[in-house]
Protein backbone atom coordinates (compact mmCIF):
# COMPACT_ATOMS: atom_id res chain seq x y z
CA UNK A 1 0.00 0.00 0.00
CA UNK A 2 2.72 2.37 1.06
CA UNK A 3 4.27 1.78 -2.20
CA UNK A 4 1.91 2.23 -4.64
CA UNK A 5 0.99 5.97 -2.87
CA UNK A 6 4.86 6.52 -2.88
CA UNK A 7 4.59 5.13 -6.82
CA UNK A 8 1.90 7.39 -7.30
CA UNK A 9 2.95 10.41 -5.76
CA UNK A 10 6.32 9.84 -8.32
CA UNK A 11 3.86 9.35 -11.45
CA UNK A 12 2.34 12.62 -10.69
CA UNK A 13 5.07 14.76 -9.89
CA UNK A 14 6.68 13.51 -13.39
CA UNK A 15 3.43 14.32 -15.08
CA UNK A 16 2.97 17.74 -13.53
CA UNK A 17 6.33 18.52 -14.79
CA UNK A 18 6.17 17.16 -18.22
CA UNK A 19 3.07 18.77 -18.78
CA UNK A 20 4.37 22.08 -17.63
CA UNK A 21 7.30 22.07 -19.80
CA UNK A 22 5.00 20.51 -22.82
CA UNK A 23 2.92 24.11 -22.66
CA UNK A 24 6.62 26.24 -22.39
CA UNK A 25 7.23 24.25 -25.29
CA UNK A 26 4.14 25.23 -27.16
CA UNK A 27 4.04 29.08 -26.04
CA UNK A 28 7.76 29.10 -27.41
CA UNK A 29 6.43 27.86 -31.03
CA UNK A 30 3.87 29.64 -30.90
CA UNK A 31 6.27 33.01 -30.89
CA UNK A 32 6.79 32.08 -34.69
CA UNK A 33 4.67 33.69 -37.52
CA UNK A 34 1.90 31.99 -39.15
CA UNK A 35 3.05 30.18 -42.64
CA UNK A 36 0.81 28.04 -44.55
CA UNK A 37 1.94 24.57 -45.31
CA UNK A 38 2.22 23.63 -48.87
CA UNK A 39 2.64 20.34 -50.56
CA UNK A 40 0.80 17.70 -50.77
CA UNK A 41 -0.63 15.66 -47.36
CA UNK A 42 0.00 12.20 -48.46
CA UNK A 43 3.81 13.14 -49.28
CA UNK A 44 3.91 14.91 -46.09
CA UNK A 45 2.86 11.75 -44.08
CA UNK A 46 5.00 9.77 -46.32
CA UNK A 47 8.30 11.56 -45.07
CA UNK A 48 7.02 11.32 -41.50
CA UNK A 49 6.40 7.60 -41.85
CA UNK A 50 9.80 6.70 -43.88
CA UNK A 51 12.28 9.24 -42.36
CA UNK A 52 10.77 9.63 -38.53
CA UNK A 53 9.29 6.04 -37.97
CA UNK A 54 11.51 4.63 -40.72
CA UNK A 55 14.79 6.37 -39.92
CA UNK A 56 14.94 6.31 -43.73
CA UNK A 57 17.87 9.11 -43.48
CA UNK A 58 19.95 8.01 -40.59
CA UNK A 59 21.28 5.07 -43.08
CA UNK A 60 23.20 7.34 -45.38
CA UNK A 61 25.76 6.52 -42.86
CA UNK A 62 25.50 2.70 -42.17
CA UNK A 63 27.50 2.32 -39.42
CA UNK A 64 26.15 4.71 -36.69
CA UNK A 65 22.42 3.94 -38.46
CA UNK A 66 22.53 0.39 -36.96
CA UNK A 67 23.35 1.20 -33.51
CA UNK A 68 21.06 3.90 -33.41
CA UNK A 69 18.46 1.80 -34.64
CA UNK A 70 19.33 -0.58 -31.32
CA UNK A 71 18.32 2.14 -29.20
CA UNK A 72 15.27 3.56 -31.11
CA UNK A 73 13.61 -0.22 -31.51
CA UNK A 74 14.76 -0.18 -27.84
CA UNK A 75 13.63 2.75 -27.24
CA UNK A 76 10.10 2.50 -28.44
CA UNK A 77 9.60 -1.71 -27.47
CA UNK A 78 11.01 -1.51 -23.99
CA UNK A 79 8.82 1.15 -22.89
CA UNK A 80 5.82 -0.97 -23.27
CA UNK A 81 7.56 -2.72 -20.32
CA UNK A 82 7.17 0.15 -19.14
CA UNK A 83 3.23 0.15 -19.17
CA UNK A 84 3.39 -3.03 -16.67
CA UNK A 85 5.89 -0.99 -13.96
CA UNK A 86 3.19 1.92 -14.39
CA UNK A 87 0.27 -0.94 -13.25
CA UNK A 88 2.13 -2.41 -10.68
CA UNK A 89 3.24 0.32 -9.68
CA UNK A 90 -0.43 1.93 -9.10
CA UNK A 91 -1.66 -1.52 -8.27
CA UNK A 92 0.79 -3.00 -5.66
CA UNK A 93 1.02 -6.33 -8.34
CA UNK A 94 4.02 -7.48 -9.51
CA UNK A 95 4.50 -8.86 -12.97
CA UNK A 96 0.99 -8.18 -13.81
CA UNK A 97 1.08 -9.55 -17.45
CA UNK A 98 2.37 -12.50 -16.52
CA UNK A 99 -0.87 -14.45 -15.62
CA UNK A 100 -2.64 -13.34 -18.39
CA UNK A 101 0.39 -13.53 -21.12
CA UNK A 102 1.26 -17.40 -20.27
CA UNK A 103 3.85 -19.01 -22.62
CA UNK A 104 4.04 -15.26 -24.32
CA UNK A 105 5.57 -13.78 -21.61
CA UNK A 106 8.81 -14.75 -21.49
CA UNK A 107 9.09 -14.76 -24.73
CA UNK A 108 8.29 -11.33 -24.45
CA UNK A 109 10.94 -10.94 -21.80
CA UNK A 110 13.27 -12.29 -23.52
CA UNK A 111 13.02 -9.62 -26.39
CA UNK A 112 13.14 -6.62 -24.19
CA UNK A 113 16.60 -8.52 -22.60
CA UNK A 114 17.88 -8.70 -26.11
CA UNK A 115 17.11 -4.71 -27.02
CA UNK A 116 18.89 -4.02 -23.32
CA UNK A 117 21.55 -5.53 -24.31
CA UNK A 118 22.01 -4.20 -27.30
CA UNK A 119 20.82 -0.69 -26.53
CA UNK A 120 23.58 -0.90 -23.89
CA UNK A 121 25.89 -2.06 -26.56
CA UNK A 122 25.30 0.96 -28.98
CA UNK A 123 25.71 3.58 -25.99
CA UNK A 124 28.92 2.36 -25.22
CA UNK A 125 29.96 2.50 -28.53
CA UNK A 126 28.94 6.24 -28.91
CA UNK A 127 30.31 6.89 -25.74
CA UNK A 128 33.79 5.73 -27.34
CA UNK A 129 32.90 7.25 -30.43
CA UNK A 130 32.13 10.54 -28.88
CA UNK A 131 34.78 11.09 -26.39
CA UNK A 132 37.90 8.62 -27.44
CA UNK A 133 38.21 8.66 -31.39
CA UNK A 134 37.12 12.49 -31.38
CA UNK A 135 34.61 12.56 -34.44
CA UNK A 136 35.20 16.00 -35.99
CA UNK A 137 31.78 17.47 -35.98
CA UNK A 138 30.93 16.46 -32.11
CA UNK A 139 34.00 18.76 -31.35
CA UNK A 140 33.08 21.65 -33.63
CA UNK A 141 33.43 25.35 -31.47
CA UNK A 142 29.17 25.41 -30.79
CA UNK A 143 29.62 22.03 -29.02
CA UNK A 144 30.21 24.13 -25.69
CA UNK A 145 30.44 22.63 -22.35
CA UNK A 146 26.02 21.90 -22.16
CA UNK A 147 26.08 20.04 -25.49
CA UNK A 148 28.31 17.67 -24.92
CA UNK A 149 27.72 16.96 -20.89
CA UNK A 150 23.68 16.27 -22.87
CA UNK A 151 24.63 13.95 -25.25
CA UNK A 152 26.81 11.87 -22.91
CA UNK A 153 24.27 12.22 -19.94
CA UNK A 154 21.73 10.97 -22.20
CA UNK A 155 24.08 7.78 -22.89
CA UNK A 156 25.35 7.00 -19.02
CA UNK A 157 21.31 7.33 -18.61
CA UNK A 158 20.34 4.79 -21.03
CA UNK A 159 23.60 2.26 -19.54
CA UNK A 160 22.24 2.39 -16.23
CA UNK A 161 18.73 2.10 -16.68
CA UNK A 162 19.52 -0.96 -18.95
CA UNK A 163 21.88 -2.25 -16.43
CA UNK A 164 19.07 -2.00 -13.58
CA UNK A 165 16.42 -4.18 -15.76
CA UNK A 166 18.90 -7.07 -15.96
CA UNK A 167 19.58 -7.34 -12.42
CA UNK A 168 16.23 -6.92 -11.49
CA UNK A 169 15.74 -9.53 -13.61
CA UNK A 170 18.37 -11.84 -12.70
CA UNK A 171 17.51 -11.35 -8.43
CA UNK A 172 13.94 -11.97 -9.67
CA UNK A 173 14.87 -15.09 -11.55
CA UNK A 174 16.62 -16.51 -8.24
CA UNK A 175 13.49 -15.33 -5.73
CA UNK A 176 11.38 -17.21 -8.01
CA UNK A 177 13.56 -20.47 -8.34
CA UNK A 178 13.62 -19.85 -4.54
CA UNK A 179 9.58 -19.75 -4.20
CA UNK A 180 9.68 -16.51 -2.73
CA UNK A 181 5.99 -15.58 -2.40
CA UNK A 182 4.78 -13.00 -4.96
CA UNK A 183 7.63 -13.77 -7.33
CA UNK A 184 5.46 -15.06 -10.11
CA UNK A 185 7.45 -17.65 -12.37
CA UNK A 186 8.88 -15.90 -15.86
CA UNK A 187 10.60 -18.53 -16.98
CA UNK A 188 14.19 -18.38 -18.06
CA UNK A 189 15.29 -15.31 -19.15
CA UNK A 190 18.46 -15.35 -20.94
CA UNK A 191 20.70 -12.44 -20.67
CA UNK A 192 20.05 -11.85 -17.13
CA UNK A 193 20.72 -15.53 -16.04
CA UNK A 194 24.23 -14.33 -16.79
CA UNK A 195 24.27 -12.12 -13.75
CA UNK A 196 22.63 -15.04 -11.49
CA UNK A 197 25.78 -16.36 -10.00
CA UNK A 198 26.83 -12.86 -8.92
CA UNK A 199 23.96 -12.84 -6.78
CA UNK A 200 23.86 -16.60 -5.81
CA UNK A 201 25.02 -16.05 -2.34
CA UNK A 202 22.81 -13.48 -1.15
CA UNK A 203 19.75 -14.05 1.28
CA UNK A 204 16.33 -13.44 -0.20
CA UNK A 205 16.22 -10.30 2.31
CA UNK A 206 19.48 -8.55 0.07
CA UNK A 207 17.90 -10.31 -2.96
CA UNK A 208 14.30 -8.60 -2.86
CA UNK A 209 15.96 -5.64 -1.73
CA UNK A 210 18.28 -5.37 -4.73
CA UNK A 211 15.02 -6.59 -7.14
CA UNK A 212 12.87 -3.31 -5.43
CA UNK A 213 15.74 -1.45 -5.57
CA UNK A 214 16.34 -2.02 -9.12
CA UNK A 215 12.73 -1.74 -9.76
CA UNK A 216 12.30 1.84 -8.60
CA UNK A 217 15.70 3.01 -9.74
CA UNK A 218 14.55 2.13 -13.36
CA UNK A 219 11.06 3.44 -12.77
CA UNK A 220 12.32 6.90 -11.25
CA UNK A 221 14.99 7.03 -13.76
CA UNK A 222 12.56 6.30 -16.73
CA UNK A 223 9.92 9.27 -15.34
CA UNK A 224 13.05 11.35 -14.84
CA UNK A 225 14.71 10.73 -18.07
CA UNK A 226 11.12 12.22 -19.70
CA UNK A 227 11.41 15.49 -17.84
CA UNK A 228 14.99 15.78 -18.93
CA UNK A 229 14.28 14.68 -22.65
CA UNK A 230 11.98 17.90 -22.81
CA UNK A 231 15.29 20.32 -22.14
CA UNK A 232 17.40 18.51 -24.02
CA UNK A 233 18.07 17.99 -27.48
CA UNK A 234 16.78 14.32 -26.97
CA UNK A 235 13.36 16.11 -27.68
CA UNK A 236 13.89 15.33 -31.08
CA UNK A 237 12.79 11.40 -29.83
CA UNK A 238 8.77 13.28 -30.25
CA UNK A 239 9.49 16.30 -32.32
CA UNK A 240 10.99 14.81 -35.40
CA UNK A 241 7.54 12.84 -36.40
CA UNK A 242 5.91 16.41 -36.71
CA UNK A 243 8.76 18.10 -38.26
CA UNK A 244 8.99 15.89 -40.92
CA UNK A 245 5.36 16.30 -41.55
CA UNK A 246 5.47 19.79 -41.92
CA UNK A 247 9.10 20.08 -43.86
CA UNK A 248 9.74 21.98 -46.95
CA UNK A 249 8.24 18.79 -49.65
CA UNK A 250 8.77 21.36 -52.39
CA UNK A 251 12.36 20.88 -54.82
CA UNK A 252 15.31 21.79 -52.07
CA UNK A 253 16.21 24.79 -54.83
CA UNK A 254 12.97 26.15 -54.48
CA UNK A 255 13.02 29.75 -52.00
CA UNK A 256 9.32 31.35 -51.10
CA UNK A 257 9.23 34.51 -52.73
CA UNK A 258 8.28 37.61 -50.60
CA UNK A 259 4.62 38.55 -52.27
CA UNK A 260 5.31 42.32 -51.79
CA UNK A 261 8.53 42.33 -53.73
CA UNK A 262 7.22 40.18 -56.35
CA UNK A 263 4.17 42.12 -56.83
CA UNK A 264 6.85 45.63 -57.05
CA UNK A 265 8.83 43.30 -59.63
CA UNK A 266 6.01 42.72 -61.77
CA UNK A 267 4.73 45.99 -61.54
CA UNK A 268 8.27 47.15 -63.01
CA UNK A 269 7.96 44.93 -65.52
CA UNK A 270 4.64 45.48 -66.86
CA UNK A 271 3.54 41.67 -65.70
CA UNK A 272 1.43 42.44 -63.38
CA UNK A 273 -2.79 42.12 -63.18
CA UNK A 274 -3.78 45.36 -63.08
CA UNK A 275 -7.53 43.53 -61.34
CA UNK A 276 -5.79 41.77 -58.81
CA UNK A 277 -5.38 42.95 -55.32
CA UNK A 278 -1.89 44.04 -54.42
CA UNK A 279 -0.93 41.20 -51.65
CA UNK A 280 -0.58 43.36 -48.23
CA UNK A 281 2.31 44.74 -46.86
CA UNK A 282 4.39 42.68 -44.01
CA UNK A 283 5.65 46.13 -42.00
CA UNK A 284 9.11 44.20 -42.28
CA UNK A 285 11.22 42.16 -44.27
CA UNK A 286 13.48 38.87 -43.48
CA UNK A 287 13.88 37.91 -39.81
CA UNK A 288 15.75 39.55 -36.98
CA UNK A 289 14.65 37.34 -34.56
CA UNK A 290 12.49 34.93 -33.61
CA UNK A 291 9.18 35.99 -33.89
CA UNK A 292 9.82 36.96 -37.61
CA UNK A 293 10.30 33.34 -38.02
CA UNK A 294 7.37 30.88 -38.36
CA UNK A 295 6.64 28.71 -35.88
CA UNK A 296 7.43 26.01 -38.62
CA UNK A 297 10.89 26.92 -38.00
CA UNK A 298 11.20 27.06 -34.51
CA UNK A 299 9.64 23.31 -34.36
CA UNK A 300 12.67 22.67 -36.53
CA UNK A 301 15.16 24.41 -33.98
CA UNK A 302 13.62 22.21 -31.18
CA UNK A 303 13.88 19.24 -33.10
CA UNK A 304 17.18 19.58 -33.88
CA UNK A 305 19.92 16.27 -32.55
CA UNK A 306 22.51 18.58 -32.83
CA UNK A 307 24.55 15.48 -34.80
CA UNK A 308 26.31 17.83 -36.93
CA UNK A 309 25.78 16.08 -40.36
CA UNK A 310 24.76 19.49 -41.84
CA UNK A 311 28.09 21.09 -40.45
CA UNK A 312 30.27 18.22 -41.62
CA UNK A 313 28.51 18.52 -45.49
CA UNK A 314 28.11 22.74 -45.41
CA UNK A 315 30.95 23.71 -47.87
CA UNK A 316 31.57 27.08 -45.76
CA UNK A 317 32.12 25.70 -42.76
CA UNK A 318 34.79 22.86 -44.79
CA UNK A 319 36.56 26.01 -46.26
CA UNK A 320 36.74 27.28 -42.48
CA UNK A 321 33.66 30.44 -42.84
CA UNK A 322 32.49 31.00 -39.22
CA UNK A 323 29.02 29.37 -40.57
CA UNK A 324 27.48 26.34 -38.70
CA UNK A 325 24.22 25.22 -39.89
CA UNK A 326 23.77 23.63 -36.86
CA UNK A 327 24.88 26.52 -34.86
CA UNK A 328 21.91 28.57 -36.68
CA UNK A 329 19.83 25.58 -35.14
CA UNK A 330 21.32 25.60 -31.91
CA UNK A 331 21.20 29.30 -31.74
CA UNK A 332 17.28 29.53 -32.73
CA UNK A 333 16.36 27.13 -30.18
CA UNK A 334 18.88 29.19 -27.33
CA UNK A 335 17.04 32.30 -28.38
CA UNK A 336 13.63 31.09 -27.84
CA UNK A 337 14.51 29.78 -24.57
CA UNK A 338 15.52 33.07 -22.88
CA UNK A 339 12.58 35.00 -24.54
CA UNK A 340 10.04 32.20 -23.06
CA UNK A 341 11.81 32.03 -19.79
CA UNK A 342 11.67 35.79 -19.41
CA UNK A 343 8.08 35.93 -20.81
CA UNK A 344 7.22 32.73 -17.86
CA UNK A 345 9.13 34.95 -15.00
CA UNK A 346 7.04 38.45 -16.26
CA UNK A 347 9.97 39.50 -18.01
CA UNK A 348 10.66 41.71 -21.20
CA UNK A 349 9.91 38.82 -23.34
CA UNK A 350 11.22 39.46 -27.10
CA UNK A 351 11.81 43.19 -26.25
CA UNK A 352 14.64 42.50 -23.74
CA UNK A 353 16.95 44.52 -26.10
CA UNK A 354 19.05 41.39 -27.72
CA UNK A 355 17.53 39.88 -31.33
CA UNK A 356 18.60 36.41 -32.70
CA UNK A 357 20.52 38.35 -35.92
CA UNK A 358 23.47 39.80 -34.33
CA UNK A 359 23.25 38.64 -30.23
CA UNK A 360 23.60 35.20 -31.85
CA UNK A 361 23.99 34.39 -35.16
CA UNK A 362 26.69 37.43 -36.64
CA UNK A 363 26.38 38.36 -40.34
CA UNK A 364 29.73 36.85 -41.23
CA UNK A 365 28.26 33.94 -40.60
CA UNK A 366 24.80 34.15 -42.87
CA UNK A 367 27.40 35.77 -45.47
CA UNK A 368 29.07 32.76 -45.78
CA UNK A 369 26.29 30.97 -46.72
CA UNK A 370 26.20 29.73 -50.21
CA UNK A 371 22.76 28.54 -50.68
CA UNK A 372 23.42 25.02 -51.69
CA UNK A 373 20.86 23.04 -49.67
CA UNK A 374 24.20 20.55 -48.51
CA UNK A 375 22.66 20.90 -44.77
CA UNK A 376 19.26 20.41 -45.82
CA UNK A 377 20.04 17.19 -47.54
CA UNK A 378 21.99 16.24 -44.73
CA UNK A 379 19.38 16.44 -42.06
CA UNK A 380 17.98 13.11 -41.15
CA UNK A 381 15.25 15.10 -39.50
CA UNK A 382 14.73 17.07 -42.14
CA UNK A 383 15.66 20.13 -40.83
CA UNK A 384 15.94 23.64 -43.16
CA UNK A 385 18.85 25.64 -41.65
CA UNK A 386 18.72 27.65 -45.28
CA UNK A 387 15.45 29.05 -44.46
CA UNK A 388 16.49 31.04 -41.25
CA UNK A 389 19.56 31.58 -43.21
CA UNK A 390 17.93 33.56 -45.70
CA UNK A 391 15.15 35.39 -43.70
CA UNK A 392 18.25 36.66 -41.46
CA UNK A 393 19.97 37.72 -44.94
CA UNK A 394 16.39 39.00 -46.25
CA UNK A 395 16.51 41.28 -42.86
CA UNK A 396 20.28 42.66 -43.03
CA UNK A 397 19.73 43.08 -47.37
CA UNK A 398 16.57 44.82 -47.20
CA UNK A 399 16.01 46.36 -43.61
CA UNK A 400 19.40 47.73 -42.82
CA UNK A 401 21.24 47.62 -46.69
CA UNK A 402 23.27 45.84 -44.83
CA UNK A 403 24.63 43.64 -47.07
CA UNK A 404 28.52 43.22 -48.63
CA UNK A 405 29.18 46.54 -51.17
CA UNK A 406 29.80 43.93 -53.49
CA UNK A 407 26.57 42.65 -53.00
CA UNK A 408 24.55 45.62 -53.15
CA UNK A 409 25.91 46.68 -56.43
CA UNK A 410 24.88 43.21 -58.18
CA UNK A 411 21.38 44.22 -56.43
CA UNK A 412 21.82 47.40 -58.42
CA UNK A 413 23.19 45.77 -61.82
CA UNK A 414 20.00 43.72 -61.54
CA UNK A 415 17.63 46.27 -61.12
CA UNK A 416 18.91 48.66 -63.96
CA UNK A 417 20.55 45.98 -66.17
CA UNK A 418 18.42 42.78 -65.18
CA UNK A 419 21.78 40.98 -64.98
CA UNK A 420 24.60 41.04 -62.44
CA UNK A 421 27.05 42.42 -64.64
CA UNK A 422 27.40 46.07 -64.98
CA UNK A 423 26.81 46.20 -68.94
CA UNK A 424 23.55 47.35 -70.92
CA UNK A 425 21.11 45.13 -71.72
CA UNK A 426 21.93 46.66 -75.36
CA UNK A 427 25.54 45.69 -75.17
CA UNK A 428 24.86 42.05 -74.38
CA UNK A 429 25.59 41.29 -78.04
CA UNK A 430 28.55 43.14 -78.55
CA UNK A 431 30.40 40.42 -78.22
CA UNK A 432 28.85 39.07 -81.72
CA UNK A 433 29.84 41.91 -83.65
CA UNK A 434 33.20 41.59 -82.51
CA UNK A 435 33.09 38.19 -83.65
CA UNK A 436 32.00 39.55 -87.15
CA UNK A 437 34.16 41.84 -87.77
S1 LIG B 1 23.03 26.01 -47.60
FE1 LIG B 1 24.49 27.33 -46.52
S2 LIG B 1 24.55 26.52 -44.46
FE2 LIG B 1 23.64 24.94 -45.73
S3 LIG B 1 25.36 23.67 -46.35
FE3 LIG B 1 25.10 25.17 -47.97
S4 LIG B 1 26.49 26.83 -47.38
FE4 LIG B 1 26.23 25.56 -45.55
S1 LIG C 1 20.02 20.55 -38.33
FE1 LIG C 1 19.73 18.35 -38.71
S2 LIG C 1 21.76 17.67 -39.42
FE2 LIG C 1 22.05 19.62 -38.43
S3 LIG C 1 22.60 19.14 -36.35
FE3 LIG C 1 20.39 19.47 -36.39
S4 LIG C 1 19.53 17.45 -36.72
FE4 LIG C 1 21.70 17.28 -37.23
Amino acid sequence: MIQSIAFVITLAIAVYFIRKRVLRLRDNIRLGKETTITGDKGQRLKNMILVAFGQQKMFKKITPAIFHFFIYAGFLIINLEVLEFIIDGILGTHRVFAPFLGGLYPVLMNMFETLAVLVLFACVVFLVRRNVLNIARFQSAEMTKWPRLDANLILVIEVILMSAILCMNAADQLLQVRGEAHYTATGKLFFSSFLIPAFENFSNGTLIFIERFAWWFHIIGILAFAVYVTYSKHLHIFLAFPNTYFAKVEAKGHINNMPVVTHEVKSMLGLADANATPPATSGKFGAKDINDLSWQNLLAAYSCTECGRCTAECPANQTGKKLSPRKIMMDTRDRMEEVGNSIAKGGPGLADGKSLLGDYITKEEINACTSCNACVEACPVMINPLEIIVELRRYVSMEESGAPASWNSMYQNIETNFAPWKFSPSDRFNWAKEETK
